[in-house]
């Protein structure tokens, strides 16, 4: 099968690999039917991440159930399903108070031994460990382009929304729209917020967020603190929800929210140093929420929203890619001229 492999910073292939086979006894084997481009895959891109060389790349897929191992139970061959980022063991600590996103043995598709040796879902296969558990059904008049969002993107923005305690009539400020942001975006909305702000730099991501309901807030031309400021009475948002990871994103979410205002990030943190800023947070009466999403929970909710036409992910997709293109679709999206890729294999 073809498969984006990582073969150094910035050089990720398209190479063959065998077919990989079942291994445990809960094991699916899917057919990926689509794949997609993340943000985390540019930490990998860049040498953030530790990775071994060969090691299969990407996280995001749906797909079709080829094969299943004795003990699988609710996933049937022919089944379409998505998967979420990683996977849970489902009987730990954790997963039994269902934080499947704290397993002790979470692992992570496409990034390698170091969490936890998965295979890649930019590839034609991936093997499924526990597919009852790490497999959703998605449900007719669900397509592949709206699924792909549940397993990671979509499930993110919903928990920085859910995490960020919106009220009806509240302030929403949305710190990054990315992907991850203008999910946010969508989902902040979901709880009826008066207004939601969305901060960024690239133009076409702020005419996304403008379309998905959002005020847009160029940072580059406006301080998007006095900005919300001057909405809120002075006082700032209610809540902020950073969907960077960079210091300066965290900061303006913190800066941007009301005194009592509540600041949920989930943004995947890159070089972070800088110092939180507790006396501000204990001043100001700040909550901050922060985290990877426990994406298991929101899966099957996400889905019937979708289903029920309330959230469209799929509006952020700008480029639609064959797998052997993945070379240049990572230049591409590295350079920020794509929002979102999806690859067919
Ligand atoms: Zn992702
Ligand atoms: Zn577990």
């Amino acid at each position: 099968m073809k498969a984006v492999t990582y073969h150094g910073i910035g050089d990720f292939r398209v190479t063959e690999h065998p077919k990989p086979e079942l291994v445990g006894r809960g094991d699916a084997l899917v057919r990926i039917t689509l794949g997609a481009i993340c943000g985390s895959d540019l930490h990998i891109y860049h040498g953030h991440t530790p990775i071994d060389e060969g090691a299969l790349i990407g996280h995001e897929m749906v797909g079709v159930v080829e094969e299943i191992g004795p003990e699988v139970r609710d996933v049937k061959r022919g089944d379409r399903v998505v998967a979420p980022f990683f996977t849970a063991c489902g009987g730990c600590y954790q997963c039994l108070r269902g934080w499947y996103s704290q397993c002790e043995e979470r692992a992570v598709f496409g990034h390698g031994a170091f969490f936890g040796g998965l295979g890649g879902a930019q590839a034609e296969y991936c093997v499924v460990p526990r597919a009852d558990l790490n497999l959703a059904h998605i449900p007719d008049g669900v397509d592949d382009e709206q699924a792909i969002f549940v397993g990671d993107v979509l499930t993110t923005g919903y928990f920085a929304a859910e995490r960020g305690q919106i009220r009806p009539g509240d302030t929403v400020a949305v710190i990054g729209a990315g992907p991850v942001g203008l999910m946010a975006v969508m989902c902040a909305n979901l709880y009826g917020p008066a207004r939601v702000f969305a901060v960024d730099m690239v133009d076409s991501r702020l005419e996304l967020a403008g379309e998905l309901g959002a005020h847009p807030l160029d940072a580059r031309l406006i301080n998007s603190v006095s900005e919300i400021q001057s909405h809120t009475g002075g006082c700032g948002a209610d809540v902020a929800l950073e969907c960077v990871g960079q210091i300066s994103a965290i900061e303006t979410a913190i800066n941007c929210v009301r005194g009592g205002g509540t600041v949920s990030s989930v943004g995947v943190p890159s070089a972070i140093n800088g110092d939180f800023p507790y006396f501000d947070a204990w001043n100001r009466d700040l909550t901050f929420r922060a985290g990877w999403t426990n994406v298991h929970p929101y899966m099957r909710p996400l889905l019937d929203l979708i289903a029920a036409g309330r959230l469209r992910p799929e509006r952020v997709i700008s480029h639609r890619m064959r797998l052997d293109e993945a070379s240049a679709a990572y230049r591409m999206f590295d350079q920020r001229e794509a929002t979102k890729i999806v690859l067919r294999p």
